[in-house]
């Protein structure tokens, strides 16, 4: 998605070899037209599957999704990170290991807004070793629903999340790729479809 690739490179900034800092339009700040583009795009690519409910996982995951949720006309709920349970009943719940923060999450959401019939889109901000996306996919079967397939915005495709879930046979779609970010420069991956 090129004005995604654009603002990459003119707003992100390359902390190290394997994180990008894109506070100025989607982790901090958020840019309202990319993410209505980056909405149309995600509703383009999963038209046809369905989709009944959007799943991410708050704060990041949020404005991709809405923007989604509004295109394809169906609600998104966002996955809650929360410390201590001291609610159990009627939630489910697993557990994250957060790549940039070094620690793990429970993240849980309400069983009354997922059940067994509904088809889900799950997005993420970010895709690196796949743990978040792993995290959502498990919340889905928790609930018995059928997962359609993972809407990424940005993926790190030299970080093994992407190849794992491909191979577990989840359509995973990333509107940009990153192949590499030695020596602070951003390389995009190509993708055919976008
Ligand atoms: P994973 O669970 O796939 O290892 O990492 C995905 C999660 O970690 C995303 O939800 C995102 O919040 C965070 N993350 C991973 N890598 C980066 C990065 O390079 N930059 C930013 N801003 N967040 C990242």
């Amino acid at each position: 998605m090129e004005q995604l690739k654009q603002k990459i490179l003119n707003e992100g900034k390359v902390l190290s070899d394997s994180v990008l800092k894109v506070d100025a339009f989607l982790n901090h700040q958020v840019d309202p037209v990319l993410m209505q583009q980056i909405g149309e795009v995600f509703s383009g690519l999963f038209s046809d599957a369905g989709i009944t409910k959007i799943l991410t996982l708050e704060s990041s995951g949020i404005a991709p999704s809405v923007m989604t949720g509004l295109q394809l006309g169906v609600p998104v709920i966002f996955a809650r990170k929360r410390k201590s349970l001291t609610l159990t009943d009627h939630l489910y719940t697993t557990e994250v290991y957060s790549y940039t923060k070094k620690q793990t999450n429970e993240i849980s959401i309400s069983q009354d807004f997922i059940s067994n019939n509904d088809i889900v889109l799950v997005i993420d901000d970010f895709l690196a070793n796949g743990q978040a996306a792993l995290g959502l996919m498990d919340l889905v079967e928790q609930a018995s629903a059928t997962l359609a397939g993972i809407g990424i915005v940005i993926e790190k495709a030299f970080q093994d999340g992407g190849d794992q879930l491909r191979e577990r046979g989840v359509r995973v779609e990333s509107l940009a790729s990153i192949a590499s970010l030695v020596g602070g420069k951003v390389t995009f991956k190509e993708n055919p479809t976008l």
